[in-house]
C-alpha cells in the first residue's frame, strides 16, 4: 500500500520511525509547526525551529528517500504572548519561499482565548496575502466544539479565505460535519489513547462519505504512533474495503488537497 502522512511532528521522532514509515508505504510526510514540548522564550527560538523544519528535517527524511514538507506559524499553545506572537508572525514571510513549505499551520485555538483569536486572524491575513494553504488545529484540552465554531466563524468572515484551501484538523464525531458543511477539508488525528482511534476514524469516514477528509498520526513528542495511518488501513481491510478505496482515503485524498500547493511534488526527495 501507499499513503501520505499529512501531519507528523518528525522533529520528535527517531530514524527508526522514519524507516518504519517508509517500509509501511509512506510516500511523503508533512510537518506543521507546533509546540516543541516546551515554551520558546524568543522569536529567535522560532527562527531556529523554522530552519529545522525547512532545512534540516527534510535532509534527515531524505536519507530514507522520504519527501518532507512543512507548514509555518506560531502555534496557539504559545500565542498568548502577543508581543512574541507578532515577532514570530513577522518572521514567516522570509521562509515562505523555501522549497518544502506548503502553507500556514497549524494555527488555531488551544484555550479559546481572546489573544489566541487575534493571532489566528494575523495568520489568516498572512496566508491570504501570500496565497498560502491553511492548516488549522482545533483544541482538545478545552471545549473543542466551541473552539471549532469560533475558528469556522473567523475563517468564514475573512473575504480572502477559500474553504477548499483550508483543512481543519483533529475533528471528532461532534465537530466533523460543522467543518465539512462549510466546504473546508477535515483531518482526523489518530492517537493510541486520545483524540481518535482507528475504528472511530473509520466510523467517521463511513458516516460522512470520505470526501475532503484525511487521516494523520500527528506522531509528536507525547504518546503517539507514527504508524497509526497504516494501522487505520488495516482496520479498513478488516471491514472489507477495497485496496482502491483505502488508496483514495490515505493517498489520493491528501494528495488532492496538498497538490493545491505547486511545491507538493512526489517521486523525489524535496530539496532542503
Ligand atoms: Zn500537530
Amino acid at each position: 500500500m501507499r499513503y501520505i502522512e499529512p501531519h507528523g511532528h518528525m522533529v520528535s521522532r527517531t530514524t527508526d520511525d522514519y524507516e518504519a514509515m517508509v517500509l509501511a508505504g509512506c510516500q511523503a510526510v508533512c510537518e506543521p509547526a507546533f509546540w516543541a514540548g516546551f515554551d520558546r522564550t524568543s522569536a529567535d527560538g522560532f527562527r531556529d525551529y523554522f530552519r529545522q523544519i525547512t532545512e534540516y528535517e527534510p535532509a534527515r527524511a531524505a536519507k530514507f528517500l522520504l519527501p518532507h514538507f512543512s507548514w509555518l506559524c506560531i502555534n496557539p499553545k504559545e500565542a498568548e504572548d502577543l508581543a512574541l506572537a507578532a515577532d514570530v508572525v513577522a518572521l514567516i514571510p522570509e521562509f515562505l519561499a523555501k522549497p518544502n513549505v506548503l502553507g500556514i499551520g497549524e494555527i488555531g485555538l488551544n484555550r479559546n482565548t481572546r489573544n489566541e483569536l487575534k493571532v489566528l486572524e494575523w495568520h489568516i491575513d498572512v496566508a491570504v496575502k501570500h496565497d498560502q494553504l491553511i492548516l488549522v488545529h482545533t483544541p482538545h484540552l478545552e471545549d473543542k466544539l466551541k473552539g471549532t465554531q469560533l475558528i469556522v466563524d473567523v475563517l468564514k468572515s475573512h473575504p480572502g479565505v477559500k474553504p477548499g484551501r483550508v483543512i481543519i484538523d483533529h475533528v471528532e464525531e461532534h465537530t466533523i460535519t460543522r467543518v465539512l458543511d462549510h466546504g473546508f477539508w477535515a483531518g482526523i488525528t489518530l492517537y493510541p489513547d486520545s483524540k481518535s482511534s482507528p475504528p472511530r476514524a473509520v466510523d467517521m469516514v463511513e458516516i460522512t462519505g470520505g470526501e475532503r477528509l484525511w487521516l494523520n498520526s500527528a506522531c509528536d513528542w507525547g504518546v503517539s504512533d507514527p504508524l497509526a495511518v497504516p494501522k487505520a488501513a488495516l482496520e479498513m481491510r478488516r471491514r472489507g474495503y477495497s485496496a482502491d478505496w483505502i488508496d483514495r482515503m490515505l493517498y489520493r485524498n491528501p494528495l488532492q488537497f496538498l497538490s493545491q500547493c505547486p511545491k507538493f511534488r512526489l517521486g523525489e526527495a524535496s530539496a532542503g
